[in-house]
């Protein structure tokens, strides 16, 4: 099955802090988790992608939180610039993949302004979580892809496994 994967999650280094978020080499997944993910990485076809860098931000960048998640969308970097812009059409590049190649299926990482599918930052830089997803895994789930974050492997699993077309 073809899986939208973060880049990030996958260990590429497009955070904005120049680092990534690797599942294989983070100490505090399982083995378990990690075996699984290895698992679903060479049984489907992967395709790696980061919709931030694919906006034209740089990598590392100024870290942004989404300030309105509905319209008018207003996304806002901790220095106070608008990159509503970037992350819009970040979400746009996302979309348009998935059609492109009929992805129907996405990995992506948790909590982030794009990525995140269940939370996201609140928009005062204080580290504080509430419901919501970022703005590509909401355009991805309002065109019917289904995304599950890297602490869903195993129902990513059990979905994979019982997708019928
Ligand atoms: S936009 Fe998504 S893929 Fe890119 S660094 Fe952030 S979480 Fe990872």
């Amino acid at each position: 099955m073809k899986i939208l994967v973060s880049s990030c999650l996958l260990g590429e280094d497009v955070r904005y802090d120049g680092a990534n978020s690797s599942i294989a080499y983070n100490p505090s997944f399982s083995f378990f988790t990690k075996e699984l993910f290895m698992d679903i990485l060479c049984e489907n076809d992967i395709y790696s992608f980061c919709p931030e860098v694919s906006a034209g931000l740089g990598i590392p960048r100024v870290p942004a939180e989404i300030i309105s998640e509905e319209k008018p969308f207003k996304v806002l970097s901790k220095d106070k610039k608008d990159v509503t812009i970037n992350f819009l059409l970040g979400a746009k590049n996302t979309l348009e993949l998935c059609q492109k190649e009929g992805i129907k299926v996405a990995l992506l990482k948790s909590k982030s302004p794009s990525c995140g599918n269940e939370n996201i930052y609140d928009g005062t830089f204080e580290g504080v979580l509430k419901k919501g997803q970022g703005l590509s895994a909401k355009l991805l789930s309002e065109n019917n892809i289904k995304i599950f974050n890297e602490t869903q492997l195993k129902q990513l699993d059990e979905y994979i496994k019982n997708y019928k077309i």
